[in-house]
């Protein structure tokens, strides 16, 4: 992986690309960013993260300082400078430079960044045998507090949730909503299949709209399966007959247990297998050449 970040307009060595400590983003979280993945030189959903980018700032009022176009511009330029093929991305959007204050007004000018890295991935055996899940006690931030459609800097709670996964030994956990319903996991969405059908919680129950959610409700329709947004509760989960998780770096991970209860027969499940299959596939034409 090459060694330049973009920074404010510029292609910086990663190890002189610095930001200011009077940056807003890291005085108060206060910024947006993205996580988006490179196969085989080519950059997978280009757009729909751009969108999701965009409508995360328009609903905290920080405007961009970069048209669409050009954002996706300057993510190919860097991608292309480091010779990207396979590898993740993660364009940044802070506030910018202010005052102590918490007021944005103060901040001239957003800063934007975009690392290139090596993915981060859960171990292998995980997908082949099934990954166990707990849920944890703290919640996915209400829609009344910070909707968790916003894919902001404030990301504590989730890291929160991922220190309680990692007392409890488990990789990923499940995060539940202040109603006590399913939200969606510390960094991946949530699916469960039931008597072959399939359901997600909605966005509204608490989750973000993810990416790799979409395409695979994309795939599941194609391939005839009903898919459904629906509220449902730990206990519907413990008596499902598949769960699986969804996310840019995870893709599509099977869950085999969930707080000590065993899922269906305890081994990635025939639609969780299916819709893999399908979606090794799918991220090869759905990607914006690295040109
Ligand atoms: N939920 C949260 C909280 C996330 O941060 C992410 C992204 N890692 C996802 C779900 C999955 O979204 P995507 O498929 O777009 O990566």
């Amino acid at each position: 992986m090459g060694n330049l970040v973009y920074l404010n307009g510029e292609l910086v060595e990663k190890e002189n690309a610095r930001i200011s400590i009077f940056d807003h983003g890291v005085l108060y979280g206060d910024g947006v960013f993205e996580g988006i993945r490179a196969y085989n030189k080519k950059i997978f959903k280009l757009s729909e993260h751009i969108d999701r980018l965009y409508d995360s700032a328009k609903i905290i009022m920080l405007s961009i300082p970069l048209s669409k176009e050009e954002f996706k511009k300057a993510i190919i330029q860097v991608c292309k400078a480091n010779g990207m093929e396979d590898g993740y991305i993660r364009p940044v959007v802070t506030r910018g430079v202010g005052y102590l204050g918490l007021s944005p007004w103060n901040c001239t000018e957003p800063s934007v960044f975009i690392i290139t890295d090596s993915l981060q991935l859960y171990p292998v055996e995980l997908y082949e045998k099934g990954m166990p899940v707990v849920t944890v006690p703290t919640r996915r931030n209400s829609n009344e507090s910070l909707s968790p459609i916003i894919k902001s800097l404030n990301y504590l709670n989730n890291i929160m949730a991922k220190i309680e996964g990692k007392n409890a030994g488990v990789e990923e956990v499940i995060m539940l909503n202040n109603e006590g319903t399913v939200a969606e996991c510390s960094g991946d969405n949530i699916f469960m299949v039931k008597k072959n059908k399939i359901f997600t919680p909605p966005v509204v129950a608490g989750a973000l709209p993810g990416i790799t959610m979409a395409s695979v409700i994309e795939l599941a329709i194609e391939a005839g399966y009903s898919v459904e947004e629906k509220y449902f509760s730990r206990a519907e989960m413990f008596i499902a007959d598949e769960v699986f998780l969804t996310g840019t770096a995870a893709e599509i991970v099977p869950v085999v247990k969930i707080d000590g209860r065993t899922i269906g027969e305890g081994l990635p499940g025939k639609i969780t297998r299916e819709l893999t299959k399908k979606f090794k596939s799918y991220v090869d034409s759905h990607g914006t050449p690295i040109l």
